[in-house]
């Protein structure tokens, strides 16, 4: 069987959540917003303790939390939804940095063509965008800064915290995609300067299509964010539409679980990043990032003169593995974050990302480094 080294893409179902979704798929299926029956109020405390869950382990109050399709949602939400705001406060000048996901840079170049000002920050060779950048590059007129918490193709972990901490006084909504690294690494996105914070759930061992979006208060006040979609007034008039109870649920309980276990699937998939290192060593991998600053779970690596064609081709049949993101997968251009990080062509084009997980069952690395090596 193929065994699949792309968790970064999306992770497997945690089996206590796919039990959870189907209940609330087959016999618990209310509607939440129904009041007459209790269907409708067993399907609403479902929605209420997935979002107790979820908010607690933010350490960020009920009320901070709406549940989207997913984090790309999450991120169009928080770019879309403030845009009228800037507009109308003379402030249309976005920061961001050249290795977000395209769910961040598809919508800020689209805000670009209606007259935004958008600055993309260059990372370090490591893979890591610099707080002193980041804060020199705030203006007067500056709306949103978004940074990614983890990056999806090298695993780098970016330092939020002292981003958070070097522009504490900038009035500036701070929003972080964290899709990558919520529900394996929460203490710094509960860094109190954080305002925004996008979730998604199939990364964290919960369903596709359910994700969320955290919008801490100022004081009493709302962030002053539009919704994009419009209807029955659902989660707070911010997101109309029905919702999707089985996927809440199932979220909840991946975070829950998440909470629960951190620590020891961190250490599970540790134990196989240093086996994955050893294993490699003998084909001279070039790697991607910082490996000291990225998550346990991932690498990513050129093998010097083996194209990721090549390579992906070479292991069908003994690994299900990613050349850069999944989320690019139809495009054949290099990956936009090692190009910005200057990884040099040759490398480029040969760039391989594996990712696993605690769930992830023996990984046959002698079979794996045979095939790659024939390859070249
Ligand atoms: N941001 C990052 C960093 C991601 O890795 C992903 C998923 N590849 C997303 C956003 C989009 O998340 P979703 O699939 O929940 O829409």
């Amino acid at each position: 069987m193929t065994i699949y080294l792309d968790c970064n893409a999306t992770t497997p179902i945690e089996p206590e959540v796919a039990d959870v979704v189907l209940k609330y798929m087959t016999t618990e299926y209310g509607n939440a917003a129904s009041r007459t029956h209790e269907y409708g109020l067993r399907a609403k405390k479902a929605v209420t303790d997935a979002r107790k869950t979820i908010a607690s382990s933010l350490n960020v109050d009920v009320g901070e939390l709406i549940f989207t399709s997913g984090a790309t949602e999450s991120n169009n939400l928080t770019i879309f939804g403030l845009a009228e705001y800037g507009k109308a406060n003379h402030k249309k000048h976005i920061v961001s940095t050249m290795i977000e996901h395209k769910s961040i840079l598809e919508p800020l170049s689209e805000l670009e063509k209606r007259g935004f000002e958008i600055t993309l920050l260059k990372p370090n060779s490591d893979g890591w965008v610099e707080p002193e950048a980041v804060k020199d590059a705030i203006r007067d007129d500056t709306l949103l800064l978004s940074v990614m918490q983890v990056n999806n193709e090298t695993g780098v972990i970016q330092p939020i915290e002292e981003i958070a901490d070097t522009i504490a006084s900038q009035d500036v909504f701070f929003h972080v995609d964290a899709a990558q690294g919520f529900g394996k690494r929460n203490d710094s996105l509960r860094h109190k300067r954080i305002d925004l914070i996008s979730l998604s759930s199939h990364k964290v061992y919960g369903p596709k299509g359910i994700g969320a979006l955290v919008m801490k208060r100022r004081g009493y006040k709302r962030l002053p964010i539009k919704p994009l979609i419009y209807g029955g007034g659902q989660e707070s008039g911010l997101r109309a539409g029905t919702l999707a109870v089985p996927l809440i649920a199932g979220f909840g309980k991946a975070v829950a679980l998440a909470d629960k276990y951190g620590k020891e699937r961190a250490k599970a998939c540790r134990k196989i990043k240093s086996s994955a290192i050893s294993a490699l060593h003998s084909l001279k991998p070039v790697y991607h990032g910082d490996l000291g600053k990225s998550m346990p779970h991932i690498v990513n690596f050129s093998i010097p003169k083996l194209d990721s064609e090549a390579a992906i081709l070479a292991l069908k049949g003994i690994a299900a593995i990613a050349n850069g993101s999944a989320c690019n997968s139809k495009s054949y251009s290099h990956s936009h974050v090692l190009t910005a990080m200057d990884v040099e062509d040759d490398a480029l084009g040969g760039a391989i990302r594996l990712s696993w997980c605690h769930l992830t069952e023996e990984i046959p690395w002698t079979e794996i480094c045979d095939a790659l090596n024939r390859a070249h």
